[in-house]
């Protein structure tokens, strides 16, 4: 027998951790775990013990003799894998960073931001042996968990499981939570550092970058990020008004955003029923008349940047016509990437059936319409298409939005950092997207915010991390003064609570308030205006 990881793997490695026998790979300390799209246990070496299962914090590791039919591909995968590492191992390893020596002083940081990146982040500062840290988290939303509720899709509860884990793991006696903050705004860089050693900017990506052609400001053109917002109930987006009644929506990119995006346009409203989609949405969606969601990329089938595992739950979906418009013959089946698109190319409609569609080689023009979208031009080849359609959204990546007084780089969208040191301000570290830009899954960010931490940590063994003149009281205090309604931890609590009870008697995990005045008055004991 052996464990088998499957499609809601997060990277975040946890089992490489606990494995005796150490058959899960790559490792973090591995070349190519950057850019592994999951990982694989090697089912030759696997010892059936069961302790990936118990640490996996999305719950994505089973064992051979419980897959599902849908599962059975991963242990396919995995072989796959092991196979290739065989031949030719990738990628250049991890080098670890330098001991670390320990001062006795307390070692007081600041991070900006309560998604993936930023927990990963304090986890790494809590697990340092012989460090004595305490831990001062911050969002500019009353809720916490950044792109984890925000960001995932809600259709993916078990890759949401991985905020409880943070949640338990980040011990309020060495964590203080102040949310409905924001950094740049209320308190500066300088206020933080007054209480702190260091500052690491862990805030994401949350701007959706856009196509930069005719047409993008008509209404029923957005961008992934407002869509994702919509749905996910985020409170800047949750007033966003999507015109659904169109018989054709245009999704440009194929990365996995636009897997999800397409994924919930195209799910039968009864197939959300579980998720903890934003009640908005979901009610908007079951009105919905779209019947196709055209994917276009630029490049061909072997381009399609959407991971292996993704589009096999994609094709996987009851109900719905998932189809590759490209002759089979020419889709080289190199990968198993493009054998799944060769396959689906083979795919006949299902009458009835909603469709989602990957059409290749064509790049966006311009986006056509008097007062709203009415089609999109694309350019293929030599020629131009015009595709009618009422919705066009851009998910063509996403960038950081630039902090107050920290160097920005335009061009990535990133903070300015070399390792996750910033450079040109003083005592500023970033980790995750801010560092690095939107790649990778939930689980690569550990790896990336270890990095960071070494760099902090090292800077603080050689002195060069002041100490700060103000304690966390004092902190506060400023906070109260900047921010009257931010909330703590005991917040965060009253708000989650609600927010599963409010969805007891279904089948949904929680019922999400979208309203920052409605979330601060349930965190405080009182009822949504
Ligand atoms: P992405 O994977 O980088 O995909 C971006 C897509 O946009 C690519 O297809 C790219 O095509 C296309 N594109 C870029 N500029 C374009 C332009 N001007 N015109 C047309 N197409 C353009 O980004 P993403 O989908 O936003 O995802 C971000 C990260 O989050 C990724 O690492 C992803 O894996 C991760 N994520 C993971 C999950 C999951 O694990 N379930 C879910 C969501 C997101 P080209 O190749 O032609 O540049």
């Amino acid at each position: 027998m052996t464990y088998v990881i499957t499609q809601s793997c997060c990277n975040d490695a946890a089992c490489v951790d606990v494995c005796p026998v150490d058959c899960i790979h790559p490792r973090p300390d591995e070349g190519g775990f950057d850019d592994a799209e999951m990982l694989h246990i090697d089912p030759r070496a696997c010892v059936d013990c069961g302790a990936c299962v118990d640490v996996c914090p999305a719950g994505a590791i089973v064992a051979d003799h419980e897959m599902t039919a849908k599962d059975q591909v991963f242990l396919d995968i995995a072989r796959d894998h092991f196979a290739e590492m065989a031949v030719a191992p990738r990628g250049r390893p991890f080098l670890a960073p330098a001991a670390y020596v320990a001062p006795q002083e307390i070692l007081r940081v600041a991070i900006v931001g309560t998604g993936p990146s930023a927990c990963y982040a304090a986890l790494e500062l809590l697990r340092t042996d012989g460090l004595n840290v305490r831990i001062s988290m911050f969002d500019r939303l009353p809720v916490f968990g950044g792109l984890l509720r925000h960001g995932v899709a809600p259709d993916h509860p078990d890759t949401k499981r991985v905020a409880e884990a943070f949640e338990r793991d980040l011990s309020p006696e060495s964590v203080e939570l102040f949310l409905n903050v924001e950094i740049g705004r209320d308190l500066s860089h300088d206020d933080l550092l007054r209480a702190h050693h260091a500052v690491i900017y862990a805030a994401g990506a949350a701007q959706g970058r856009s196509l930069g052609i005719p047409g993008e400001t008509l209404s029923g053109s957005c961008t992934a990020a407002d869509f994702v917002g919509w749905y996910n109930g985020h409170p800047d987006y949750a007033q966003c008004a999507f015109d659904l009644s169109t018989h054709r929506a245009v999704i440009i990119g194929n990365g996995n955003v636009a897997l999800d995006v397409a994924r919930i346009l195209a799910m039968p409203p009864e197939h959300l029923a579980a998720s903890d989609i934003a009640e908005h949405a979901r009610l908007a969606l079951t009105t919905s008349r779209i019947r196709e969601i055209v994917i276009v990329g630029r490049g061909g089938p072997a381009q399609t940047a959407g991971t292996t595992s993704e589009l096999l739950g994609l094709a996987s979906l009851p109900d719905i016509d998932v189809l590759v418009e490209a002759d089979r013959e020419h889709i080289r089946p190199a990968s198993r990437k493009t054998v799944l698109l060769a396959e689906l190319a083979e795919r006949k409609p299902h009458p009835g059936n909603r469709r989602i569609v990957f059409r290749y080689a064509r790049s966006p023009i311009s986006i056509e319409g008097r007062a709203r979208v009415e089609g999109i031009r694309l350019r293929h080849y030599e020629d131009v298409e015009l595709l009618d359609c009422g919705l066009v959204i851009a998910s063509v990546g996403c960038r950081g939005i630039p902090i107050a007084n920290m160097p920005f780089d335009e061009k990535s969208g990133t903070i300015t950092n070399i390792e996750g040191r910033v450079i040109g301000a003083d005592r500023a570290y970033a980790v995750g997207w801010m560092k690095r830009g939107p790649s990778g899954v939930i689980g690569t960010n550990k790896r990336c915010s270890a990095e960071t931490i070494a760099h902090l940590l090292a800077d603080f063994g050689a002195g060069r991390l002041e100490a700060p003149p103000e304690d966390a009281a004092a902190l506060r205090r400023r906070v109260a003064q900047r921010q009257p309604n931010w909330l703590g931890r005991e917040g965060w609590q009253a708000i989650d609570s609600f927010e599963r009870a409010a969805a007891k008697g279904s089948a949904r995990t929680r019922l999400k308030l979208v309203d920052r005045v409605d979330m601060v008055r349930i965190a405080n004991g009182r009822s949504v205006s």
